[in-house]
C-alpha cells in the first residue's frame, strides 16, 4: 500500500520529531548533560523515501537502515550532501563491500573478521570507514554482537586496521515493558567502555550507539550519545508480510 502525504502526514511527522527532539533534551538536563551531544539517528528502515524527504526537510539528516540494498536505492535517488546514512543492521561478510559509498559508517560490527573484510573494502576505496563493535550486553541468543567479556582482545586487533575508524561501542538492548529494566544493559556499555579506555588507549571511545523507541530517554541517563529511534518518528513499520510488499 502506497502511503499518502498529505500535509497531515507532514504534521505528524514534525510533532514527533519535535517530540523526540525534546524528549532527549529532557534526559540529557536530567543527566546533567548538553543536548548537543546526543546524535539522532533517525531510523528510516522499511520506510519509504518520500518520509525520509519529509523528515529532512524537517531537520533531520542522519538516517539508519539495516539493509545494504534497500538503502542503496534510497541512497540512490536522495541524495543531499549533508545526509548521512548510518548501517545499523547485521552485515554479512559477503556483502561488506557494498556499505561502501552508501554508508558513512556501520554500527554493527561483531566480529574481528567482519572488521578485517571492511577494512580491505575502505583500504580500496581509499577511505577511513567509522566504525563502532556491537556488543550483545544481555547475553540474549537471538542478539548479534561480540560477548563483553571477548570484546576487548577483538578490539586491540581492530584498532590496528589501517582503514577503520573505531568509534565506540553499540548494544540493543532486550525488549522489556518497563525500559529501567534495560538500565543495567546500558549502564554495562558504558562501563565496558570506560574499561576499553584503560585497556586499549590507541582509541579514546568518544561514542556510545545506544537507545531506541522504547528506552531512548533511559539509555541518555546512562551516556548514550548516539540514539537510534525508528517508530517515535515514522510511526510503527508493517509486519514482516506487509513489509515485502512494501519494499519490493
Ligand atoms: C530497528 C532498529 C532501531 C530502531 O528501533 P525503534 O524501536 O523503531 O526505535 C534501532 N537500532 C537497530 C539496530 C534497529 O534494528
Amino acid at each position: 500500500m502506497l502511503e499518502k502525504h498529505s500535509l497531515n502526514q507532514q504534521d505528524i511527522l514534525a510533532t514527533n520529531i519535535a517530540h523526540v527532539r525534546s524528549t532527549i533534551a529532557a534526559a540529557a538536563q536530567r543527566a546533567g548533560r548538553q543536548p548537543g551531544e546526543i546524535t539522532l539517528v533517525a531510523v528510516s528502515k522499511t520506510k519509504p523515501i518520500e518520509l525520509i524527504q519529509m523528515a529532512y526537510e524537517l531537520g533531520l539528516t542522519t538516517f539508519g537502515e539495516n539493509r545494504v540494498q534497500e538503502a542503496s536505492q534510497k541512497a540512490g535517488v536522495f541524495h543531499p550532501p549533508d545526509i548521512h546514512w548510518h548501517m545499523i543492521g547485521h552485515l554479512q561478510s559477503n556483502k561488506a563491500g557494498k556499505v561502501i559509498g552508501t554508508f558513512d559508517c556501520v554500527h554493527s560490527v561483531d566480529s574481528l573478521h567482519l572488521a578485517q573484510i571492511l577494512n580491505q573494502h575502505a583500504a580500496r576505496a581509499g577511505l577511513r570507514l567509522p566504525i563502532f563493535l556491537q556488543v550483545n550486553v544481555s547475553g540474549e541468543q537471538s542478539k548479534e554482537g561480540m560477548h563483553p567479556d571477548e570484546t576487548a582482545e577483538i578490539a586491540r586487533h581492530i584498532v590496528q586496521l589501517p582503514n577503520l575508524e573505531v568509534q565506540g561501542l553499540m548494544t540493543i538492548a532486550p525488549q522489556v515493558t518497563d525500559p529501567e529494566q534495560v538500565r543495567p544493559v546500558f549502564r554495562a556499555l558504558r562501563q565496558l567502555r570506560d574499561t576499553l579506555r584503560q585497556k586499549v588507549v590507541e582509541c579514546s571511545w568518544p561514542h556510545l550507539s545506544m537507545g531506541m523507541t522504547d528506552d531512548y530517554p533511559v539509555a541518555i541517563e546512562e551516556g548514550a550519545t548516539i540514539v537510534r529511534v525508528g517508530r517515535a518518528i515514522f510511526g510503527e513499520r508493517a509486519s514482516k508480510g506487509e513489509l515485502h510488499h512494501e519494499t519490493r
